[in-house]
């Protein structure tokens, strides 16, 4: 697709203002005034499906050691890693033909930029900023916490990716460890979440991170107040300040359901014969990555009969986790690897004895399969000392936003 403006001899002196929503606070920058004595036509050229970037450009006009010098000055632009459908913007002087001026998105927060002049082609970058918002949902659960969230959150706010996003964060970002979304949770149970929402320079939206939560289920609250760590990861805290996460996450994936709980004894659906089902399977789109639950040593990975293709990772206290059926292992998996807890190890697949894609997890102690929910798995660590008053001043911030009453204050009369 090509689109075309045309801009005239513009004569900029001063400011021009865009009316931005109500709830953006956006400085805009004040331009020096310029006199334009050329005019120039601004066009837009597309990356098609299997099309190399020396097509695109030749398109312009754009080749051979010129070539060279353009993909040079557009810094943060990877020539290999281009994909269909990334946008390129050209600008050329009205009555000629070759371009001076070209401009590619290559993250959410920058254009490259690469412009002609006396000495050949020189980059630039152009940021795009972002507003932040904060914004807070309270709803009750009916079936499931993503169909909440999918029913109370308009599109104008969220789109549909955003809301699974969303929802995801909270069942494997903050709750992981704490609450299994399909188990333990009643329609009924009450949540209120905070969440960071961005508005581009471009009128871009998206969904950022999770700020705080709490979820009341069984009559029991669970707090969560997100504080980041010195790499910019967001870890989650109690209201008493202590740590969500723990050694081992619920699950190994991105699931669409659970097609099979662990069962001492069921009907295979493919043996059709009665035989215990030792772990829970995870019905999952084929290729969905499949993560460690906790860090580890791969201790097997590769073809194990009924298993498939699969992965067998030795953790502490004797534990072991296994994932099968995968399509496909990750790259540099294989025994004798160190693997952190988040790591994906495989992808979805149905190899060995499955009747659909999906993740069939254990949980083994001492080499015999367990429940993983009935295994205690330990408290979490303490908000780092040095950065207990931090996190009590956003932990007060982030109630009052919540609606929770604040700490009780002792009284000593
Ligand atoms: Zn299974």
């Amino acid at each position: 697709m090509v689109v075309r403006r045309v801009f005239g001899g513009l004569a900029l002196g001063g400011l021009l203002v865009f009316a931005w929503g109500s709830t953006t606070a956006e400085r805009l920058p004040v331009a020096a005034p310029i006199v334009v004595t050329r005019s120039f036509i601004e066009h837009a050229d597309t990356v098609r499906r299997n099309e190399t970037l020396s097509e695109l450009f030749a398109r312009q006009g754009i080749g051979g050691n010129e070539l060279i010098g353009v993909l040079d000055a557009l810094d943060g632009l990877d020539p290999r890693r281009v994909q269909p459908r990334t946008v390129f913007e050209f600008t050329t002087p009205v009555g000629e033909s070759h371009p001076e001026g070209i401009r590619v998105r290559v993250s959410r927060d920058a254009f490259a930029v690469a412009k002609l002049g006396p000495d050949g082609w020189r980059g630039a970058r152009e940021e795009v900023t972002w507003t932040v918002q904060t914004l807070r949902i309270v709803g009750d659960i009916q079936s499931s916490l993503y169909e909440t969230l999918d029913d109370l959150v308009p599109d104008t706010v969220l789109d549909r990716p955003g809301r699974a996003q969303l929802a995801w964060d909270l069942a494997d970002g903050v709750y992981a460890w704490e609450i299994d979304f399909t188990r333990d949770i009643r329609p009924g149970d009450r949540f209120t979440v905070l969440f960071e929402h961005l508005t581009s320079s471009l009128g871009e939206r998206r969904y950022g991170r999770v700020l705080a939560a709490n979820v009341q289920t069984a009559g029991v609250e669970h707090t969560a107040y997100v504080l980041s760590d010195a790499e910019g990861r967001n870890a989650y805290y109690n209201a008493d300040g202590m740590s969500l996460r723990r050694a081992f996450k619920m699950y190994p994936v991105q699931f669409r359901r659970i097609s099979s709980n662990f069962n001492r004894g069921r009907m295979h659906p493919v043996l059709k014969t009665r035989r215990a089902h030792l772990g829970t399977d995870y019905a999952a789109d084929q290729g969905t990555p499949i993560e460690a639950t906790a860090d580890g040593t791969v201790i097997r990975a590769g073809r194990w009969g009924g298993y498939g293709i699969m992965v067998g990772i030795r953790h502490v206290k004797d534990i072991e986790t296994r994932y099968a059926h995968m399509s496909r292992l990750a790259p540099g998996i294989r025994a004798g690897v160190r693997v952190r807890q988040g790591d994906v190890i495989g992808f979805v697949g149905m190899t060995g004895l499955a009747s659909g894609p999906h993740v069939h997890y254990e949980f083994l102690k001492n080499g015999r399969q367990l429940n993983p929910r009935g295994v205690d798995l330990g408290d979490g660590e303490p908000v780092p000392a040095a950065r207990r008053e931090e996190f009590a001043q956003a932990l007060a911030a982030f109630d009052g936003l919540l609606g929770r009453p604040g700490p009780a204050v002792a009284r000593t009369d």
